[in-house]
């Protein structure tokens, strides 16, 4: 140990850059030197099997935790993550509560690219880091080494939790966060293992963390009063919201509800600890996204009854409001004149910005359904709908919307589902993750990457009613540029033949079946003399 300062705090008093927190105030923790014989050994990480993963957290006592994933959060039709790491949803949603600590159990290769994306994204906050090697994952060391490092990091001066996670091969290997202190010095100790061999999507992992969180403030609620949390005390009934959303959307659908009776809630995942204890306090909980299985589960738990899908677009948000209403006895007179109000704001906002064009659609946020249905709203031929994200029940009212209105819906989508829909329907649009909007680009397809370009919109009421036609159109008028720079670069090659040559290389393709083979033999051997471990 050492006597060092263990954090420095960022000065940003001089800093033009705009901020809506107060994220860039924080300290930044410096934590301590970590001997090199203390990384991890290679050989445990996403190159190796998913199968010996599972099997191996089987093993060491993670069976109920494994089937209980596996029924949250059903796998695909491929059974890793497609997407970035899983463990990057739940990093997120912590780095962005107030008085949150974060520490990180895992391999220093998943912790580099984890705390990389973190900071990519503008955490602007420390993330804390437990290394290990062979020797303390075996014996047991390790969970004493994190057991150490959160009651060093417990500090009820800076934070109010501190949020343990177990990445991969922890969680194969059985580490027990459960065992972990419930609080220290007043700190709240919150453990959970996301690993890529069990939470399929980065969405998903959110609802770990909410779900967990949720988990503890109910039980703090049940066990006697707790803090309220700033603004909410007006009286009137509240309806939280279950997804991360653009800004503005709760602030619409707050003036949507204003003349119900309602206040918009708490959103979930939320930005600290006390808004957990108004979140389960929301008289109506609104799963905005439809995958948090976990946290919905909590909410039920409470009693607090939840509805599905969203207020976007005519349609979405008179059912929504609708159910809404319903769900807290607000008069059906009061209903309809809300609703009637409203209709006439969305109808002239979809009338004032059409969207025209053929769209192909997919993501990994768990909007997409939403998305889609704003844009068939709004006039554009959505063809195919594709989400990383599992089928519940909290989506079904979209998916049969959609699916009236003639769009193919795929739950659990792979890569290889949106490309094959991509090509099918040949669209003006593609919107989607990076590799379909990179073979849009290569098919000369004007394309939209979800989600910075389309899920950072409002969505909700008649805010959302209008946002998406500038931008998607734009994009739909590039396609002349995409064919410019088609015919610019047309006669250069593609793939290994990319290029000016002055003699095109002959692609030789008779070796490369050769090194396959050798390859595959290789990996065969290999495979018989030690099985790895990784996701
Ligand atoms: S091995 Fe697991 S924790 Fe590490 S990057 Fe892959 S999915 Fe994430």
């Amino acid at each position: 140990m050492t006597d060092a300062p263990r954090h420095t705090l960022l000065d940003t008093t001089d800093s033009t850059e705009a901020v809506y927190d107060e994220t860039a105030s924080v300290a930044v923790e410096t934590g301590l030197a970590v001997p090199s014989e203390t990384v991890a050994e290679d050989g445990m990480g996403c190159h190796a099997g998913a199968d010996t993963m599972r099997a191996a957290a089987k093993a060491a006592g993670q069976s109920e935790l494994l089937d209980r994933y596996a029924a949250d959060y059903p796998q695909g039709p491929h059974d890793q993550p497609q997407s970035m790491c899983p463990a990057f949803g739940s990093l997120r949603v912590g780095l962005r509560m107030k008085r949150t600590a974060t520490i990180l159990s895992g391999s220093a290769c998943c912790v580099y690219g984890l705390s990389f994306t973190s900071h990519f994204y503008g955490a602007k906050r420390s993330v804390g880091y437990v290394p290990f090697n062979s020797e303390t994952l075996v014996t047991g060391k390790l969970f004493e080494d994190i057991k150490e490092a959160v009651e060093l990091s417990a500090n009820p001066d800076k934070y109010d939790a501190i949020v343990v996670t177990n990445l991969c091969v922890p969680t194969a290997s059985g580490v027990p966060l459960r065992l972990l202190p419930k609080v220290i010095n007043g700190v709240r100790i919150v453990g959970i293992d996301v690993p890529g061999f069990g939470v399929p999507t980065h969405a998903e992992a959110k609802d770990i963390l909410a779900g967990a969180m949720l988990n503890y403030a109910r039980e703090e609620i049940a066990a006697g009063p707790v803090p309220r949390a700033a603004g909410a005390a007006s009286g009137r009934p509240k309806v939280t919201l279950l997804g991360e959303m653009f800004p503005a959307d709760p602030v619409v659908i707050g003036r949507m509800l204003d003349p119900l009776g309602l206040d918009v809630g708490t959103t979930v995942p939320t930005r600290e600890w006390r808004e957990l204890y108004t979140a389960l306090d929301g008289a109506v909980v609104g799963a905005i996204h439809p995958f948090y299985t976990a946290s919905i589960r909590e909410f039920e738990a409470a009693g607090r009854p939840v509805v599905g899908s969203a207020p976007v677009g005519l349609d979405g948000t008179l059912s929504w409001l609708q159910s809404v209403g319903a769900q807290v006895g607000v008069a059906q007179k009061t209903l309809d004149q809300t609703k009637n109000g409203l209709a006439k704001a969305i109808k002239a906002a979809l009338k004032a910005n059409p969207v025209k064009g053929r769209i192909t659609l997919s993501g990994y946020e768990g909007s997409e359904l939403l998305v889609a249905r704003l844009l068939v709203e709004s006039g554009a031929d959505v063809r195919y709908v594709g989400t990383a994200c599992a089928r519940t029940r909290w989506s079904e009212a979209d998916r049969d919307w959609l699916e009236a209105h003639g769009v193919h819906v795929t739950y659990r989508a792979s890569l290889e589902d949106d490309l094959a829909a991509f090509k099918a329907f040949e669209p003006d649009l593609a919107i989607g993750t990076t590799p379909v909007v990179q073979a849009a680009k290569e098919a000369a397809t004007p394309s939209l990457y979800f989600t910075n370009l389309i899920s950072a919109r409002p969505l909700m009421g008649p805010a959302g009613a209008g946002a998406l036609a500038q931008v998607v159109n734009t994009a739909i008028q590039n396609k002349t540029r995409f064919d410019k720079m088609n015919a610019f670069f047309d006669e250069v090659g593609t793939g290994d033949r990319a290029g000016i040559w002055e003699h095109t290389p002959e692609t030789h393709d008779d070796f490369r079946a050769k090194q396959r083979r050798k390859l595959a033999l290789q990996a065969k051997r290999e495979a018989n003399i030690e099985e790895p471990i990784g996701c």
